[in-house]
């Protein structure tokens, strides 16, 4: 272990994040399961990568049924992006029927900025202030982790996420009001300051800024004053996507709100890195008249037979229904801990967040003490967060009720091996 740091340090780099104040070597994967170097079993309650599971048979059947046919580019003809991007379309309403394939999500949401900027001729833009999008040049931009060296753009605005502890306007109802006017006064900024608004981006469940447990229709008021500008509305489904909602294919469709184009990614080829922005033809027309597009490895053959091997998974052991029921189940078990620590427990499907205060503030310490409580009681989470005091589970889809009670278990014993 202290052997394989090393050699990261010394041919990686310094800075290199790794999870957990002691790392886990893992070795081998398979459904929601993980095994370490030494054997040892870890509960998967982090990865929405492996959304079907961990090395799915199907999935990596036809990565290599392809790989042993044709791997090459788009500036060829072929079947396989096709074939992938009417599957995919078809689980798309608002008009959005139009693909482009890439390698990362990162790639995706830099193309729904320049749509942005394609179809309205503007470059100011809006994201909350608590979020990641991506590690481009354009797209990092956005993000809060790190600022940018010489700080933000001045054609950018970051607007106050939305928050479970502290709701903007001072409570969950006054937040979607609140959180459009934050829109609304950064749009007349932008407009000010002679940039014009292009495009807000947000991600439908906001993950990033802590799954704050925001209802559906929360976007309302936010939609209609980015609409009236002129801007275009750009989902971020890097997360929720494909299924996670449980109650629906796309995180915007179920917060009920219809982007101009969409981004997708990590789940999409269950680790095989294949990514794609879904968008109206309007929109994608004026994007490539304004830049063109191609991209070297994007919408490869190999890509569409593992997209197309997830879309299958997804259906054939339906997975958005297990989402949904052991989604719920997880919620349930951990709502009825009754720990003082828990704040809040809020769930949208497989997709779940627990809260830690103490009277009523971030409970920042305690949230990385029980997540490396669990990763030694063999359940891997991670947290999250302004203040990473929030406690992220998304495990791949096809987790059972016996394994979330497993995770259940495992918080409540860690929750009460605290210091008091
Ligand atoms: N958008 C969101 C919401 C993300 O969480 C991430 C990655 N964590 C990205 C975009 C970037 O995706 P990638 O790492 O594939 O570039």
């Amino acid at each position: 272990m202290t052997d394989l740091l090393a050699r990261r340090a010394r041919l990686l780099g310094p800075n290199l994040p790794t999870f957990y104040d002691d790392p886990v070597h893992i070795v081998r994967g398979k459904g929601v399961w993980l095994w370490d170097a030494e054997g040892r079993r870890y509960l998967d309650c982090y990865n929405n990568v492996a959304h079907v599971g961990h090395c799915h048979p199907k999935v990596v059947a036809a990565i290599c049924r392809q790989a042993a046919v044709l791997n090459t580019h788009t500036r060829y003809l072929h079947e396989g992006i096709l074939d992938y991007a009417e599957r995919l379309t078809a689980t798309f309403g608002h008009g959005l029927s139009q693909v482009i394939m890439v390698c990362t999500g990162s790639e995706a949401n830099d193309i729904l900025l320049r749509m942005a900027q394609a179809v309205t001729g503007k470059s100011g833009f809006i994201a909350t202030d608590n979020t990641y999008h991506g590690n481009t040049w354009a797209v990092s931009q956005l993000s809060s982790r790190r600022p940018p060296v010489g700080g933000y753009g001045a054609n950018i605005r970051r607007v106050p996420a939305p928050d479970a502890l502290a709701p903007l306007g001072g409570s969950a109802a006054a937040q979607p009001a609140a959180f459009a006017a934050g829109v609304a006064a950064a749009i007349a900024e932008l407009e000010e300051a002679g940039f014009g608004f292009a495009g807000f981006m947000f991600c439908p469940v906001f993950a990033n800024e802590g799954l704050p447990g925001v209802s559906p229709g929360f976007l309302g008021p936010t939609a209609e004053v980015v609409r009236r500008a002129g801007g275009l509305l750009l989902a971020d489904e890097v997360q929720p996507g494909f299924g996670r909602c449980g109650s629906h294919w796309w995180g915007h469709d179920w917060l009920g709100v219809a982007p101009d184009a969409v981004s997708l990614g990590k789940p999409m080829g269950n680790g095989h890195p294949v990514a794609a922005v879904v968008a109206r033809p309007d929109v994608m027309a004026a994007f490539r008249q304004a830049f063109g597009y191609f991209n070297t490895f994007g919408g490869n053959p190999v890509s569409c037979a593992a997209a197309s091997a997830v879309l299958d998974v997804i259906g054939d052991e339906g997975l958005m229904a297990n989402a949904a029921a052991v989604g719920a189940h997880l919620v349930e078990g951990i709502g009825a801990l009754r720990h003082p620590l828990i704040a809040g427990v809020r769930g949208v499907g497989l997709f779940v967040g627990v809260e830690l205060a103490r009277d009523g503030r971030p409970a920042t310490a305690e949230a990385a003490a029980v997540v490396e409580a669990m990763r030694r009681r063999g359940v891997l989470i991670g947290r999250v967060g302004r203040a990473q005091h929030i406690l992220k589970l998304r495990p791949p889809m096809p987790i059972r009720r016996e394994e979330a009670d497993i995770a259940v278990a495992a918080l409540a014993d860690a929750l009460a091996g605290l210091p008091a």
